[in-house]
């Protein structure tokens, strides 16, 4: 993948909407399922704006500004993000310690990143083309930042273009989201992305595209990391709710993972279950379709969906859980109860 490049279920899209671009909005908020490829769209986006001889719409990769952009030393474009996430794209930080001590690196977009755009308005571009700053994700502006941005874009710069990415627009600040027109990106159609991950060698392509809600570059991750098809927690859950087990063991294996991940994952169970109980087959783990049939019928339907609800509350709060520990005890023991049998029927 290329920084100029859209992903296969983007091109139709993109090219649908860089043909605007003669008068482009001054700030888009691009949204959509995490893993769908929200920031490779805007990426592509910011390097199609930049191409100086644009092949329908889309980045040449072949001219000196997509060659900049490739190396990341366009000057006409800017990334924003937090420290913690350009240290995991392998970039140098730009501002050092002092001290010489190992930092934290911040999880949060600040506002001194805000501030050091000022300047950069002010200069002239590139054969008079367009400036591009490029925000991800638009949820770690914290709300100074978020301040300090909107105020930018009460009185927008000549020239200059703002992608923010975001998974979850309702996080961001309302008046923020106001002064941005929003892209948003649907889920990739799912013989593309499956084409999509065969090219990758992805093994289990279908079950793991299922499992990750659709979402590709997902799907792809757990592949790379090489993480079982199925969760290690699904058939932890799977097989103590048919055996009536105690919940330590899958409690062990939730502690082990980000709380949005598990959090993700059982909300696609729920769902599976919830139809299970209509008879419908199951649609995120369809290879678990036995096992999700049988617990659904003995269990109630209304403690499954006040769990559901438990979950939802939960997955609102996720990114700031207070104890990720007693959250994965309590969600293990919670979660197993609410597929119990009722009284008096048989698993
Ligand atoms: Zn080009």
């Amino acid at each position: 993948m290329t920084a100029f490049e859209f992903l296969p279920w983007q091109q139709a899209l993109a090219r649908d909407w860089l043909a605007t671009r003669d008068r482009f909005a001054h700030a888009w908020l691009i949204h959509g399922l995490p893993g769908i490829g929200q920031q490779a769209f805007a990426a592509a986006g910011a390097a199609s704006l930049l191409c100086e001889s644009p092949q329908s719409g889309l980045a040449c990769g072949q001219c000196q500004a997509c060659r900049w952009v490739q190396a990341g030393n366009h000057p006409d474009l800017r990334r924003i993000r937090p420290d913690a996430v350009a240290a995991h794209e392998g970039a140098a930080l730009e501002d050092g310690d002092e001290s010489g001590a190992k930092k934290q690196p911040s999880k949060d977009i600040r506002i001194e990143q805000i501030r050091s755009l000022l300047p950069w308005f002010n200069t002239a571009t590139h054969r008079g083309g367009w400036r591009v700053a490029l925000l991800y994700p638009a949820e770690s502006l914290n709300t100074i930042a978020a301040n300090a941005l909107l105020k930018i874009l009460e009185e927008p710069p000549a020239h200059t273009v703002f992608l923010l990415v975001a998974q979850a627009p309702d996080r961001l600040l309302p008046t923020l989201v106001s002064r941005c027109r929003r892209l948003p990106l649907p889920v990739p159609d799912a013989g593309q992305a499956l084409a999509w991950l065969q090219q990758h060698k992805v093994d289990h392509a279908a079950t793991r595209l299922a499992a990750a809600g659709g979402a590709p570059l997902s799907a792809l991750e757990q592949a790379q990391a090489q993480q079982p098809s199925v969760p290690a927690w699904l058939s932890l859950f799977l097989d103590l709710a048919g055996s009536g087990g105690a919940s330590a063991p899958l409690a062990d294996a939730l502690v082990a993972l980000e709380p949005v991940v598990w959090m993700d994952g059982f909300q696609r169970l729920w769902l599976d279950l919830s139809m299970a109980t209509h008879k419908l087959p199951a649609r995120y783990y369809p290879e678990q379709d036995g096992d999700i049939q049988r617990i659904a019928r003995a269990l109630d339907a209304r403690v499954l969906a006040q769990a559901g609800q438990w979950l939802q509350e939960q997955r609102r709060l996720a990114q700031h859980p207070l104890n990720p520990k007693l959250l994965g005890d309590y969600a293990a023991q919670r979660l197993l109860q609410a597929v119990r049998p009722a009284p008096g029927r048989q698993p």
